[in-house]
Order: C-alpha cells, then structure tokens, then sequence
C-alpha cells in the first residue's frame, strides 16, 4: 500500500524564477510531504507487528501518524504539551488519534511518547530521523526523474533535516550527484546553517522563528553526513520574507501553504537560489489559516519595520 499521492510537478515561472519546477507536496492528504516517509515508516512498524503508533508532533508529523495509522487500521496516540491549540488537538482527534497533553514544552511530551512506546506492541514514530522515513521522502525525486526532469538545484526547506536526508538518497540514485541542494531555513532556526559551518551536528541555543515547523534545535546527524557527499549550501530568509511568500503564493497559486515552506519559495523569490532550472519542493504544511497568515504579516510588518 502507498499511503501519499504523487504530487503535480508545475511550471515554477512567477516565483522568481528563471525555470524551473515546483513539486506540489501541499497537496499531499495530510498536506505536507510528511506523510511520504512517515507512512513508510509506519507500514515497516505494522509489519513488525506494532499495534499502535506513538507520536509527539503536534504539527505535520503528528497529522502524517494519525492519518497513517488510521488507513493501516492501527491505534494512534499523539502526546503534545500543554501549549497545544485546541484546533490542533481537534484535528488530531478527527483523523482518529488518541490525544494526550503531557509536559509544557515538546521535549516533556516526547519523553512521555518514547516511554509509552516502551509498551508491548507499540512504535514510536521519529518526526524526521530514521532511514524509512528518508526513504519513503526519496520517491518524491523519483517521481520528478519519472517526468524526464533534470534541475540544475533542488530548493528545501529543513527542520530537522529529514527531508533532506530523502531527497539526497533520491538525488544520488538518479545520479545527480553534482546537482546542489540548497537548504532552506529563517534566521531563527538555523540549525542546518550552524552545522554546516562546523561541518558537525550543532545544537542551537533556541529557537525565534514563526516557522515553528522548522524549529528543530538540532538537525539529524544523517543530514551532515550527507553534506560531504552532496553539494549542500545554506541559505537563510527572514520570518517576514517567508511569510511574503506565502501570502503571494495563495493570490498566484490559490495554495495556503505554512512559512515553513513560505522559506524556499521566499529564497527563489528574494534570487537567492543561483540555479537557472531549481526543483522547489513545495513542502506545504497543514498549520496555517487565512486568518493566522493575515497575523503573521502584521506582526511581521512591524518587525521589519522597527
Ligand atoms: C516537517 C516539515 C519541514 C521540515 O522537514 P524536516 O524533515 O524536519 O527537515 C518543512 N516544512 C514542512 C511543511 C514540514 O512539515
């Protein structure tokens, strides 16, 4: 069973763009690329016997689990803090996942998810880092080689590092081992930027972006290592930038999309990206309304302003 779609491959002229593509991951079911890897790891996890999916994601991942689990006929369980919107929850709760608020802040949360996990029969399901969920993100390169599409540079968003960690093992095994990858993130959680620079994992001090998605103190330690054999480079946009981006994305494509992926497509944009034929991997994200992007360019507005 392939619980993602393969996803429309557009024109990427009006974004910025010379050429181009954009990959439609938006319009994945749970509408984020999430559920690619997520679903793999979670068909490996019902093979292996589990009978019930524990997840700590309050956002894409979590969304991915519950949507997951529920077309594999498996228990879901999602341990979020206590700072979690109540939209959130209901969401959560729709796709049929069990609810448990634990702890404050995620990291409580998740120490409560990998304890339940513990149990007889249960999975803990990773947001990013565990090589089923990198392979499951891989099909999204071997859809686009599929198309006869060969970019000049793949534009990616990066939070914990595990979409990346995929589209690189999909890149390597179309061959384009030369073809740069530009890793996309806000100043304010520029993980992947600080471990670049060290050429070793890095944990940042904290994170102070809107782009909560992309808000992982520390990338996957698989996403270095794969930067020494890929042409990985960073680039940083700013929270107002990503969020331009959406809104223009939604007047030009009709697609609300979260900051998260506002980012690449605000890279493009803002020419930052020196490719003349860029992949952009529209990551989409399901955390985003009308409303709360109209909130955010206010906000954001002000800051750039002052
Ligand atoms: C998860 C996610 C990211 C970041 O992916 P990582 O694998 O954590 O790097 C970016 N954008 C969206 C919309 C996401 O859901």
């Amino acid at each position: 069973m392939t619980l993602h779609e393969v996803t429309a491959l557009l024109d990427a002229e009006g974004i910025g763009a010379r050429g181009g593509w954009l990959k439609m991951e938006c319009w994945q079911p749970t509408g984020s690329f999430k559920i690619r890897g997520i679903g793999r790891l979670c068909e490996t996890a019902r093979r292996d016997g589990a009978k019930r999916l524990v997840s700590s994601s309050g956002g894409n991942a979590g969304m991915a689990a519950a949507w997951a689990g529920r077309r594999l006929g498996l228990a879901v369980t999602v341990v979020v803090p206590t700072t979690t919107p109540a939209h959130v929850v209901e969401r959560l709760q729709k796709l049929g996942a069990g609810v448990q608020v634990a702890g404050s802040i995620w990291d409580e949360a998740d120490a409560v998810a990998r304890e339940l996990a513990g149990e007889a029969g249960s999975f803990y399901v990773s947001p990013f880092d565990h090589p089923e969920i990198w392979a499951g993100h891989a099909t999204l390169i071997d859809e686009v080689v599929a198309r006869g599409v060969q970019p000049d540079g793949v534009v990616v968003s990066v939070g914990g590092g595990g979409l990346l960690c995929g589209i690189v093992e999909g890149m390597q095994r179309a061959g384009w081992t030369e073809v740069p990858v530009y890793a996309v993130e806000t100043h304010g959680a520029a993980s992947m930027a600080a471990a670049l620079a060290a050429d070793a994992p890095v944990t940042i001090d904290a994170i102070t972006t809107l782009a909560t998605t992309l808000g992982s103190r520390r990338v996957a330690d698989r996403a270095v290592a794969l930067a020494r054999e890929q042409p990985v480079r960073s680039v940083l946009v700013s929270d107002h930038e990503a969020v331009t981006a959406c809104a223009r994305f939604l007047d030009t494509h009709r697609t609300l999309v979260e900051p998260a992926c506002g980012a690449s497509l605000a890279a493009l944009a803002a020419g930052r990206i020196p490719a003349e034929r860029p992949l952009i991997v529209v990551c989409g994200g399901s955390g985003v309304t009308r409303a709360q992007l109209e909130t955010w360019e206010t906000s954001c507005a002000t800051e750039a302003v002052a």
